[in-house]
C-alpha cells in the first residue's frame, strides 16, 4: 500500500518540556525583546525554527557513543572513528577536525586567500565570504539566473552559472583564482540544491584551469536526495555513493558537522593536497587544538562518526526532505507566497508579496517573523533588508534584493503536529494580513545588526 503520510522513522526516548505562551505575554516579551527575536530567550518559544545549525537531536545510538567517546589528547579511538567515517564518505586522504564549519573554513581560507585573490562560488555562505574578505581576498557569487526568481521553477536552482565561472576564471587570470567553492546544498540561496552535471561540469573547467576546487558540504546528504530524485542517471545509486561521487569531483571539503552530520557541534576539513594539508595543520594547532580533536571533545567526534552514517539512511532523508516539503506545500495551499520549489532544510516566505503595503523601508520580513511570533510564538528568521540592506550616504536603505523569513526545520526535533500547528498560525495570520505595520531600527552595530538591532514599531 501507498501511504500518504510520511510518519517520523523514529520513536521518542527522551523530551524535552515546551513552554506554553499566552498572546499577552508574547506581546510583552517581544517587546521586551526590542521586537527582534534573536533577543528572545529560548523558553519564550513554542516552536523555534531560527536556524537547523546545531539544533538536531541526536538518536539514542549517538548519545551512547557519547559515554563511549574516548577523551585521549592524542589518537582518541573517537578520532579515529571520525576519521575513518570521513575517508569513507569522501574518498579524500587528510582530515582535520575543527569545532565548527567556520574555523574550517578559517583555516583553509586564511591559507589560500589573501589580497588579490579571488574565490568564486554559486553563492558563499556568510561566515565563508568572511573568511575569504578577512583575508583580504575577493568573494563572487554567480548562481544560475533562475536562482534569483522566488517563483520560477528549476529541479537545480543551486547550479553555478557557467559561462560566469569561465568568464571570472579568465578575467581574473586562473592564478589569481584562490578556489571555486561549490556550496552543497545552496544555503543562502534558499537550500536549493546542485545537480551532479553541474558539479561534474565545473570540476572539468577548474582542472582546464588547475583551479582547485572546494565543496562546502554541510548538505550533502539532503543534496543526494535531490538527485537521487530529479537526476534521472542517479536513480538506482544510494544517497552514500551519489555523495562519494560528488566529493570525487572537487579536491577538498569544508564541512560544518552541526547540519547533516546531525551533532549540536563539531565541523572538519578534508583534502587531498598533503602540502595545503601540512600548513592546515600547522594553524589548526596554534588556533583550535592538536590535529587528532582540533577543539572538540572526543564524545563530539564519537556522535559525528555515527551520525555521518544515520544522515544517509533511506527512510530519514525521505523523511526529512518530504516535511519539509510538507510545510512548504501546505503554505502554498494557503497562498502564501514562498520561494519554489522548496529546498532542503527550510522553507522561505516572499514577506513583499505577503505583505505588499508594507514598503521595504519598514522590513516587511520583520513584520512577518514578529506576527508569526506573536500570534503563534513561532520564532523565524527575517532574511531581507535588516540582514543585507545597506545604508546610501544620503541615509537612504539599499534594500536587498529579496525579502524573505526563513523558517528552518531542526532534524528530528518536530513532528508533524508542529508544523500543522504552523500552518494554522500562517492561516490565522491571512485574516488580517492589511492591518499589520512595518518596523523601524532606533539602534544597531556597525556590522551583522540583525542579531541585536532594535526596533520600534512604525505608527
Ligand atoms: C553553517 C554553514 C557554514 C558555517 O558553519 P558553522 O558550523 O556555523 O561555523 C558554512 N557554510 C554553510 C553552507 C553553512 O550552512
Amino acid at each position: 500500500m501507498h501511504h500518504k503520510v510520511t510518519i517520523e522513522p523514529f520513536r521518542i526516548k527522551v523530551v524535552e518540556q515546551i513552554k506554553m505562551t499566552t498572546d499577552e505575554e508574547r506581546i510583552n516579551f517581544i517587546k521586551n525583546a526590542h521586537y527582534n527575536p534573536f533577543l528572545l530567550t529560548a523558553e519564550e518559544v513554542i516552536i523555534d525554527l531560527l536556524t537547523d545549525s546545531g539544533t538536531s537531536a541526536m538518536s539514542a545510538e549517538q548519545w551512547a557513543g557519547i559515554m563511549r567517546g574516548d577523551e585521549s589528547y592524542a589518537g582518541a579511538r573517537s578520532w579515529i572513528r571520525m576519521r575513518d567515517a570521513i575517508l569513507d564518505m569522501t574518498g579524500y586522504k587528510y582530515v582535520l577536525p575543527t569545532h565548527q564549519g567556520r574555523a574550517a573554513e578559517h583555516l583553509l581560507y586564511g591559507n589560500i586567500g589573501g589580497p588579490g585573490k579571488v574565490f568564486i562560488s554559486n553563492t558563499h555562505f556568510d561566515t565563508t565570504r568572511a573568511n575569504i574578505e578577512y583575508s583580504g581576498a575577493t568573494a563572487i557569487d554567480i548562481a544560475i539566473e533562475e536562482a534569483h526568481q522566488p517563483e520560477v521553477y528549476h529541479p537545480f536552482k543551486g547550479d553555478m552559472d557557467l559561462i560566469k565561472l569561465r568568464n571570472e576564471i579568465e578575467k581574473n587570470g586562473a592564478e589569481n583564482i584562490g578556489a571555486v567553492i561549490l556550496t552543497v546544498t545552496n544555503n543562502s540561496g534558499g537550500g536549493q540544491p546542485v545537480s551532479m552535471q553541474n558539479a561534474k561540469d565545473i570540476s572539468l573547467i577548474c582542472k582546464e584551469y588547475g583551479v582547485l576546487f572546494i565543496l562546502d558540504s554541510c548538505r550533502i546528504a539532503e543534496n543526494a536526495y535531490f538527485i537521487k530524485d530529479r537526476e534521472e542517471a542517479y536513480k538506482d545509486k544510494s544517497y552514500k555513493e551519489i555523495a562519494r561521487e560528488m566529493f570525487g569531483l572537487a579536491d577538498g571539503t569544508v564541512m560544518s558537522a552541526k547540519k547533516d552530520a546531525i551533532v549540536n557541534m563539531g565541523g572538519f576539513l578534508a583534502l587531498n593536497d598533503e602540502k595545503l594539508f601540512n600548513s592546515c595543520r600547522t594553524v589548526l594547532i596554534i588556533t583550535e587544538g592538536y590535529s587528532t580533536y582540533g577543539g572538540l571533545s572526543g564524545r563530539d567526534m564519537e556522535a559525528i562518526a555515527i551520525g555521518l552514517k544515520e544522515v544517509f539512511e533511506p527512510d530519514y532523508l525521505h523523511y526529512r526532505i518530504t516535511s519539509t516539503t510538507y510545510l512548504g506545500d501546505k503554505l502554498f495551499e494557503l497562498g502564501v507566497p514562498t520561494i519554489r520549489p522548496i529546498g532542503g532544510h527550510a522553507v522561505y516566505v516572499d514577506a513583499k508579496a505577503f505583505y505588499p503595503h508594507i514598503p521595504v523601508e519598514q522590513f516587511p520580513g520583520q513584520a512577518l517573523a514578529i506576527e508569526l511570533y506573536k500570534l503563534g510564538g513561532i520564532r523565524a528568521c527575517e532574511i531581507g533588508s535588516v540582514m543585507f540592506g545597506k545604508t546610501a550616504e544620503d541615509g537612504s536603505l539599499i534594500p536587498s534584493n529579496m525579502e524573505l523569513v526563513r523558517m528552518a526545520i531542526p532534524r528530528r526535533v518536530y513532528t508533524q503536529s508542529h508544523i500543522d500547528y504552523v500552518v494554522e498560525v500562517f492561516a490565522e495570520l491571512r485574516k488580517n494580513k492589511e492591518a499589520v505595520k512595518g518596523y523601524k531600527i532606533v539602534e544597531e552595530p556597525p556590522f551583522l545588526r540583525h542579531f541585536t538591532a532594535h526596533f520600534e514599531p512604525v505608527s
